[in-house]
């Protein structure tokens, strides 16, 4: 059972709008594009996780702190009277593992996840400990892209490995479990201590006038919007989208990107480039947002 889902990180949403109205630098790029590439790991990752039938919690992505050290766990899972932590690598390719260290062939060393998750179960154990609880905590790197292979891999390494995942998966939904109260107790407390807001952001700064305006397509990010009747249409991709969803959709990247702005008939015309009109782009505010002020005032909440 998932007890706490997974929502597409602040950060990496951030640069997907930045990225399709800005040229990002290559370091940001380079940066984006690793998070957005290991995002899709976790996802599919849940995508086995929220198959398993037996009686279990699954809590996804918590941020949490100890001691002033905050940490990471993309996936955790009370069940059996355990905790097990999954630390998800969506690497693609041929590594070797020699001394400890994780090197991507032929020969790029990358910093090692085995370091990273012992550091977080430990950390983990800590904080269970503050709270008077006691629970085996078992973690384990999962390696899911399909073209990932490791070699020297050492027999008892915690990870698992693409060609195991799936037998792993069985294997965990045939153990027998029980959830009892104290394990829900020790989810809830990790649900409450959970940081929604990550101290780790690197979102480059932006400014208004540097990010390129308009409507852009739902599905491929193209900017070649047309405006017929009550639908847009990408002249790229042929995707249809009732204008009144692309202006929404639209506004809500300019309040991700700008929090403190008012939302204003103006404000959401140059936004979206000129098009629709200001009548239309008004109907649009009027009905999905509370306007406060009037006429030339007026703004939207
Ligand atoms: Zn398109």
């Amino acid at each position: 059972m998932i007890y706490k889902h997974r929502t597409k990180p602040q950060e990496l949403v951030v640069f997907e709008i930045l990225n399709k109205r800005n040229e990002l630098s290559s370091k940001d790029k380079q940066y984006y594009l690793y998070q957005k590439k290991g995002y899709e790991g976790e996802l599919l990752f849940d995508s086995l996780t929220e198959k398993l039938q037996c009686d279990c919690l699954i809590l996804n992505d918590l941020l949490l702190e100890v001691n002033n050290t905050t940490f990471q766990i993309d996936t955790l899972i009370l069940i059996e009277g355990k905790i097990r932590t999954f630390e998800v690598k969506y690497y693609e390719g041929d590594y070797y593992y020699e001394a400890t260290k994780l090197y991507k062939k032929p020969k790029h060393e990358v910093s090692n996840p085995i370091i990273q998750l012992n550091r977080c179960e430990s950390l983990l154990s800590q904080l269970l400990r503050t709270h008077g609880c006691h629970l085996p905590i078992e973690a384990s790197v999962v390696f899911n892209h399909p073209t990932f292979t490791l070699y020297q891999a050492p027999l008892n390494l915690q990870a698992i490995l693409p060609t195991q995942l799936n037998n792993y998966m069985r294997a965990l939904d045939t153990t027998p479990s029980k959830i009892n109260e104290k394990q829900r107790r020790i989810a809830d407390l990790l649900v409450s201590l959970h940081i929604t807001k990550s101290p780790y952001s690197k979102v480059p700064s932006y400014r208004y006038g540097d990010l390129r305006k308009g409507i852009t397509c739902k599905m491929c990010d193209s900017f070649s919007i047309s405006i017929e009747g009550r639908n847009c249409k990408c002249e790229k991709c042929g995707h249809k989208e009732l204008v009144a969803d692309a202006v929404l959709r639209t506004v809500h990247e300019f309040t991700t990107l700008f929090p403190d702005q008012k939302i204003t008939t103006n404000v959401v015309f140059e936004w979206c480039g000129g098009n629709p009109t200001k009548r239309k782009i008004q109907r649009i505010l009027t009905s999905n947002f509370k306007s406060v002020g009037v006429r030339q005032w007026t703004y939207y909440e």
